[in-house]
């Protein structure tokens, strides 16, 4: 199966066992709701399972090196590698997240297959150049 029909047809599924929620309203506070739950969860195997830590400081890299060669001084600030059940958890969250995600853009007529398609493009237009 191709991507992009796995996309087309998460996108039907979502649109057929979606009931309880096909009002904006809904779809927007369940949305906001699965990302604190994704974070939330991100943050419990940092501090509920202590499989991976966060270790931050302020972001330093050589002023003279071209915008392409700054991702190598970039790191994500975790430290440790996460435990299948903190990755089984977070998984689970990012579903949901994928799941009312596509239940707003069904509410809002987007396709998310277009809307993949689009950001690819325009990342790939933008490149280095793409400050995100
Ligand atoms: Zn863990």
């Amino acid at each position: 199966m191709k991507e992009n029909e796995v996309v087309c047809n998460f996108q039907d599924i979502v649109s057929e066992v979606l009931i309880r929620h096909r009002s904006v309203l809904d779809c927007l506070t369940k949305y906001q709701e699965s990302t604190a739950r994704v974070n939330r969860s991100v943050i419990k195997a940092v501090t509920d399972c202590g499989c991976v830590s966060i270790c931050a400081n302020k972001r330093e890299y050589p002023a003279r090196d071209s915008l392409k060669d700054c991702g190598k001084y970039m790191d994500s600030h975790l430290k440790g590698k996460m435990c299948e059940h903190c990755r089984e958890v977070i998984a689970e969250e990012l579903g949901k997240h994928l799941f009312y995600l596509t239940a707003l853009c069904n509410t809002l007529d987007f396709k998310l297959e277009e809307l993949f398609d689009n950001e690819y493009e325009r990342i790939n237009t933008l490149g280095h150049f793409l400050l995100s």
